[in-house]
């Protein structure tokens, strides 16, 4: 299966798409995880990422399509979760492109519903693993000990996006660059929604339900 998550940052996409990788043996990709890894790795794509990302922009459509035509060139025995990918109608339609060219079928893309005030309260309490992208957040999901990643110890970070302002930022970009993609893929019949307020194990649940999963465990 090959999926789409459309939503606002701070929706819960990455989390459940993580989610949905461990059950079903779907491969997550992030855009924004692979960027920040770039960025840390100090690549030339990554420098050239740096300021878009810090001030809450969107990095050009022409950096991100090469960027995903590479991350896909490899594997293809997975079905893949789009994760913040694509955030622009120029970016879906050099996707859709590459899909055809592909014979690749996309299967759903699914849109995380949120108000900005949950998004707000989310993102200014998630803590997230810099090596691997899982996310706590400090109110819904904390981890067992503060700062600290249950599962590989090693310490948790806030990401600086995240900061108030930038956060407001991000939201605005949101709206006016990335809305119209829910009316592109409405039209396409490819959209599903799913109520993203839920608690965590609730949204999955109905994941699951709409997009008929079978031999769900
Ligand atoms: P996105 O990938 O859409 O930006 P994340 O998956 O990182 O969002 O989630 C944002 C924050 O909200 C994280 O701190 C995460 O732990 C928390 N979160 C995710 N889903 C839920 C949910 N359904 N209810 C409450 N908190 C959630
Ligand atoms: P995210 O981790 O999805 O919240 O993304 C963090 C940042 O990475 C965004 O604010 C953008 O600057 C950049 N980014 C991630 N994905 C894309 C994309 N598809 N198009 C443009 N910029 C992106």
């Amino acid at each position: 299966m090959n999926l789409i998550f459309l939503g606002p940052p701070g929706a819960g996409k990455g989390t459940q798409a993580r989610l949905l990788e461990r059950r079903f043996g779907l491969r997550q990709i992030s855009t924004g995880d692979i960027l920040r890894k770039h960025r840390e790795e100090g690549t030339a794509l990554g420098k050239q990422a740096e300021g878009y990302m810090k001030s809450g922009e969107l990095v050009p459509d022409d950096v991100i399509v090469a960027m995903i035509e590479s991350e896909l060139a490899g594997d293809h025995s997975r079905g893949f979760i789009m994760d913040g990918f694509p955030r622009t109608v120029s970016q879906a339609q050099a996707f859709d492109a590459l899909l055809a060219r592909q014979a690749w079928p996309l299967d759903a893309v699914v849109l995380f519903a949120a108000d900005k005030q949950t998004l707000l309260a989310r993102l200014s309490a998630r803590w997230s693993n810099p090596r691997n992208g899982r996310t706590y957040n400090a109110l819904t999901n904390p981890p067992k000990v503060a700062g600290i990643d249950d599962q590989d110890g090693g310490p948790l970070i806030q990401r600086e996006d995240d900061r108030a302002q930038t956060v407001a930022k991000r939201l605005d970009v949101y709206q006016s660059s990335t809305t119209p993609l829910i009316e592109y893929y409405r039209k396409a019949g490819k959209l599903l929604e799913v109520d993203a307020l839920a608690p965590v194990d609730t949204v999955a649940h109905d994941l699951v339900h709409a997009l008929h999963f079978e031999h769900a465990h």
